[in-house]
């Protein structure tokens, strides 16, 4: 797709946040990226536009049907001012493969990631520098058809917002309880679960509620058909460090494959630690707690990286896990993977990309410089 992206400058810049006080997905900057799909078109119209509310016909397939599927990755600012990005081929792989289970028509991975870029790049001075904190970023593809049948819409559009993210811990990473759900379920084999999609979400929220109302930060599920096998929480996968290996759940369909969990099972293995991707059974996992072989337990996901668990509760049984701090492991796995993202440790993987700011700087001058001269014209084409 040999499309250039189009620049429509906003009138006005919005102040930017508190630096101390960014939060999570609480900010957007002043530009989004908007692309349109038709039958007739394909994916067409790329263009970065102020951020904005946008308008919908109320009978668009994506309010009544769901039809979405989203991604989340991150920038990095590095401490000598380069801005990284952690692969997001990775992130955009998993798009097509959640647009094919949602049917949705896939993207140009390659155009995306080129979009994300120029998007970063243009927002540059939003990405936040201090120790934790980085750039959201939120791509993500709704049904637009004005219609109330029941198929596939056949308009959509793919929009990418931006937020500058705090550190999710704050300033020292606390260990989260977690409530073992064996009630609801999330997703089932044959379902959606393995696609990053709203529905899942919306699926979810009646157990994270009750969590909460019984003093937990997060959900573990368990699968769908016998309620036995442990598959994820919230919006991260989960690891156990069960004496000296690393258990985590297959994928097995109902599971989101994250790219963090992708990340932590590649380090664990290059550092030769024995990593075991298997069914494990809940019960299993409480009898190692009580043998003390269950040493560490972490969630990861693009959020928080690395998420310590300090307490799961799963019927009556509660096992508190290690001493209420993070464990030696999950520190390291940690340390490692924010090091590899923010350019302080050696990116021996081949994980980041860079957004190379120079040149779209040179661009976006001499986009301004042109709009002043034709000041008629709405959008400049790159
Ligand atoms: C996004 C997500 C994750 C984590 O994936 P990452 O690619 O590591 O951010 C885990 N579980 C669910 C349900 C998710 O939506």
């Amino acid at each position: 797709m040999g499309q250039s992206i189009t620049f429509h400058k906003a009138d006005q810049l919005k102040a930017k946040p508190d630096a101390g006080q960014l939060g999570f997905g609480k900010y957007f900057t002043d530009y989004m990226f908007e692309m349109d799909y038709s039958a007739e078109e394909g994916w067409h119209d790329p263009r970065i536009v102020p951020y904005g509310p946008i308008s919908l016909d109320p009978a668009a397939t994506i309010f009544h049907y769901g039809q979405e599927v989203f991604e989340g990755l991150k920038a990095y600012r590095t401490e000598d001012g380069r801005i990284l990005l952690f692969r997001p081929d990775k992130n955009m792989e998993r798009m097509n493969q959640s647009c094919a289970r949602l049917n949705i028509p896939e993207i140009d991975e390659k155009f995306v990631i080129k979009a994300i870029k120029k998007l970063v790049a243009v927002e540059k001075d939003w990405i936040p520098s201090q120790s934790g904190q980085s750039l959201y970023i939120r791509p993500f593809i709704i049904g637009t058809d004005p219609a109330l049948g029941v198929h596939p819409s056949n308009t959509y559009k793919l929009l990418i917002i931006l937020s500058p993210v705090g550190s999710y811990f704050g300033n020292s990473i606390h260990p989260v309880k977690i409530y073992v759900e064996d009630e609801f379920v999330r997703a089932v084999k044959g379902g959606v679960g393995y696609a990053k999609t709203s529905g899942n979400y919306a699926a979810s929220l009646k157990a994270q509620t009750k969590s909460e109302e019984l003093g937990f930060d997060q959900v573990l599920w368990l699968d769908g058909v016998e309620h036995k096998y442990i598959e994820e929480v919230g919006s991260m996968n989960i690891f156990f460090k069960i004496e000296d290996e690393v258990w985590t759940p297959a994928l097995n369909g109902s599971i989101l494959p994250g790219v963090t969990r992708n990340s932590v099972i590649g380090l664990l293995k290059h550092w030769g630690i024995t990593v075991k991707e298997k069914k494990i059974s809940v019960r299993k996992l409480f009898k190692k707690a009580e043998k003390q072989k269950l040493l560490e337990v972490f969630g990861t996901g693009t959020a928080a990286v690395i998420s310590p668990v300090g307490f799961l509760k799963w019927e009556d049984k509660v096992i508190k896990v290690g001493n209420g701090e993070i464990g030696e492991l999950s520190q390291k796995l940690y340390d490692t993977l924010t090091g590899i993202q923010t350019g302080k440790s050696e990116d021996q993987l081949g994980w980041t990309q860079e957004v190379k700011i120079e040149k779209e700087e040179v661009k976006e001058k001499a986009v301004d410089k042109a709009e002043e001269k034709a000041e008629k014209k709405p959008a400049v084409t790159e």
